[in-house]
């Protein structure tokens, strides 16, 4: 980095990764500018890098930013030179719509999703609206916090929003990069965890993140291994198979819920009688509100909760990328900008 330019990994075209030098911009009103310190590299880039949304090329991807305020723009407020922020997915609320206004800040209808609709952080440098920041406590490294953005909040989030009470069995489907976050958080928060993922090999990981239970679906039939431990209060489903949720949906018991934070292709079926009977629901969770974000980093820095990662450099970003999406990433990449 400059002082006029900065370095960033920006896709050109679909599936075109190329590395490039930007002019270095002044933030706007209501935004600040942000010196990179780590970017996590998450599964919905591919809405980037594939162009699922509509996107003006060249696009910068990366929703799991961390760094240092180096500008304001003008009217922040709250916000000082030199603090460290984070930058999740949802990029920040406008304050004046019908949802701002009724405090629904995730659903505020002129939300931008940070690395699709504006540049996001696969660089040293990046753009920012101050609504969306999140505050990084102290004690979290920059890497550490990076996939607390996305990852972390996600799953923080819809644990904590969906009204179990301590001691209620938690099921979280999937140890991937957020299920390996959801286990740890919901043993954290208290509750009865049982981890569900195919493969004898997960159960010793699924320990050691805090399950009390792991069942492997590709031995078990999920739905008869969670009856016999009482019914799930809930179940996380970070698993981005459809099948595998319709296969474990009657695991929960009676006015239990399953929530969906992983995006998958398939559809989930779920059969009316299985929602009637038992009053069961099934609904989604769009990662959190900033304040929830601020709460996330900080109960993992209280607790302990961590992303297993691995690091590579800004350069790296398309083998970073390429490992995450073969599902080969252990658990979470990322990018360290090296000045
Ligand atoms: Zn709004
Ligand atoms: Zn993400």
């Amino acid at each position: 980095m400059s002082a006029t330019t900065y370095r960033a990994v920006e896709v050109t075209k679909p599936g075109e990764f190329s590395l490039a030098n930007k002019p270095l911009r002044d933030p706007g009103p209501g935004q600040v500018r942000i010196r990179v310190e780590a970017c996590g590299v998450c599964h919905s880039d591919a809405a980037t890098v594939d162009g699922l949304f509509p996107i003006e090329w060249p696009r910068v991807p990366g929703h799991e930013v961390v760094g240092k305020i180096d500008a304001l723009g003008s009217g922040v407020q709250g916000w000082t030179l030199g603090q460290r922020v984070g930058v999740g997915f949802l990029a920040g609320s406008c304050g004046y719509c019908e949802f701002c206004r009724n405090g629904d800040l995730v659903n505020c209808k002129n939300q931008e999703y940070t690395g699709i609709h504006h540049d996001g952080g696969y660089a040293e440098a990046m753009i920012a609206k101050a609504s969306g920041l999140i505050s990084v406590p102290d004690d979290l490294t920059s890497v550490a916090a990076a996939p607390l953005l996305c990852a972390g909040l996600t799953t923080f989030s819809a644990l904590r929003n969906a009204g179990a009470k301590v001691g209620d069995l938690i099921a979280v489907l999937g140890i991937g990069g957020l299920g390996h976050l959801g286990v740890q958080y919901a043993r954290h928060m208290g509750f009865n965890v049982a981890a569900i993922a195919r493969g004898a090999d997960k159960g010793e990981l699924a320990k050691k993140l805090g399950a009390h239970h792991y069942i492997d679906s590709a031995a078990t039939d999920p739905v008869a291994a969670l009856q016999a431990l009482g019914g799930a209060q809930v179940i996380l489903v970070t698993a981005s198979s459809g099948k595998v949720v319709s296969q474990t949906f009657k695991g929960l018991r009676p006015n239990g819920v399953a929530v969906v934070v992983g995006i998958g292709p398939e559809a989930i079926e779920v059969s009316s009688m299985d929602l009637i009977f038992g009053n069961r629901k099934l609904e989604g969770a769009l990662t959190g509100d900033p304040a929830t974000g601020d709460a996330t980093l900080r109960f993992s820095a209280l607790s302990g909760v961590s992303a297993i990662i691995e690091t590579a450099p800004l350069e790296k970003a398309p083998e970073a990328y390429a490992k995450m999406i073969a599902g080969k990433a252990r658990f979470r990449m990322v990018l360290t900008m090296d000045r």
